[in-house]
């Protein structure tokens, strides 16, 4: 069974693995596709920040650009990922 979906922003059509999930959303899936959620997203994010919020909506940490939450967050996953503290395997870019 797969169900197909049509975003209501690209109008595509595409089955349920082109869409985030989203568990509070009626029939589990996100109402845009996935690359419109990610468009949509990072324009949400860029006029948080430019309206000096953390990108989550929160308010930020003086002297820092994102809220405690997001902060604790980062250097959570910061510590799990050894490149990232100057390790080998540093992917490139
Ligand atoms: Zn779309
Ligand atoms: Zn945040």
């Amino acid at each position: 069974m797969t169900a197909l979906r049509t975003c209501p922003r690209c109008k595509e059509t595409k089955p349920a693995s082109g869409f985030y999930r989203h568990l509070v959303r009626p029939g589990g899936l996100s109402h845009y596709c996935r690359v419109c959620s990610r468009l949509l997203d990072r324009v949400v994010r860029a006029s948080r920040r430019e309206s000096g919020l953390c990108a989550c909506g929160n308010e930020r940490v003086p002297g820092y650009l994102s809220c405690r939450r997001c902060l604790a967050r980062v250097r959570r996953a910061t510590r799990s990922r050894p490149w990232k503290v100057g390790g080998p395997g540093r992917p490139p870019g």
